[in-house]
């Protein structure tokens, strides 16, 4: 038996990175996970496998986010699985790393679309889906807190869109024993970060001394504290703002 044993729980974007990470330990500590992806079926299938292997249970759903009518077309296709949820973590989103004087209005709309707009809409039609005490997680950055990389500065702004969205959002679900929070990462090693980090032969050196624990985070870094939040553990905090930056802000 573990800590969630007989939860639902829905993680987006659950089929690579920090989505995969977190579904992986909320299967192992007994939560039912919607794996859920936009395109790479096969990665979300993986997902699903590994969460099994470990003798838990899950199921993989592809939606796209970001374009119309996602929310609706996500929770249709969760209902054909699953009869309610307790666990929401919105994990999918993209970056945008073009300054200012090269960001065009679709790449704008487009990173919008999918880190705000999604979620919002996940929660507008998921909240008669959710139980009475459930959990509500949404992946901020540690960028929507320091200007160290302002040629993300649309990536950045989403986040800190979501931020707002945890904080007015515990006041709506507070009266049913809900809690939401934002759980921020630093430089996590993942497809959206290869770039950065083996782009270059110093990249990695350089993204782990914004640490002061002088390392380039890993996916199981941020799900072990998403597990805490959902955890009976996390009843206590909500509308809060988790760093989970390896302090990078520090
Ligand atoms: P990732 O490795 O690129 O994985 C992204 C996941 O989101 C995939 O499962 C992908 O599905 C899904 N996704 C992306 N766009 C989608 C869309 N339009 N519709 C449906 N699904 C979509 O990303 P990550 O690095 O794990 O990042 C996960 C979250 O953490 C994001 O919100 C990101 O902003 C945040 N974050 C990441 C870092 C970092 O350093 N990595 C730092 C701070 C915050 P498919 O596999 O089907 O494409």
């Amino acid at each position: 038996m573990g800590v969630l044993t007989g939860r639902t729980a829905l993680v987006t974007g659950a089929s690579r990175g920090i989505g995969r990470g977190i579904a992986e330990r909320l299967g192992r500590d007994g939560a039912r996970v919607a794996v859920h992806y936009g395109r790479n079926e096969t990665a979300a299938k993986e997902t699903v496998a590994a969460i099994e292997a470990a003798g838990g249970s899950a199921f993989a759903i592809g939606v796209e986010l970001g374009v119309p009518g996602d929310a609706e077309a996500l929770w249709e296709e969760f209902d054909r699985h699953a009869d309610g949820l307790d666990i929401l973590v919105n994990n999918a989103g993209i970056g945008s790393a073009r300054p200012i004087g090269e960001i065009t209005e679709d790449d704008f709309d487009r990173v919008f679309a999918v880190n705000v707009k999604a979620p919002f809409f996940l929660l507008k039609h998921g909240m008669t889906r959710l139980r009475d005490g459930g959990r509500v997680v949404n992946i901020s950055s540690g960028l929507a807190r320091t200007a160290v990389m302002p040629d993300n500065v649309a990536y950045a702004m989403t986040k800190g869109a979501l931020d707002v969205f945890s904080r007015d959002l515990s006041k709506v679900l507070g009266a049913r024993g809900i809690t939401v929070n934002s759980v921020a990462p630093g430089i996590i090693d993942t497809d959206n970060t290869a770039e950065l980090l083996h782009g270059s032969p110093d990249g990695w050196a350089r993204a782990a001394a914004y640490s002061a624990l002088g390392g380039v985070g890993t996916p199981a870094d941020v799900a072990d504290v998403v597990a805490f939040l959902v955890s009976d553990g996390g009843r206590w905090v909500t509308g809060s703002w988790v760093d989970a930056t390896g302090g990078s802000l520090t």
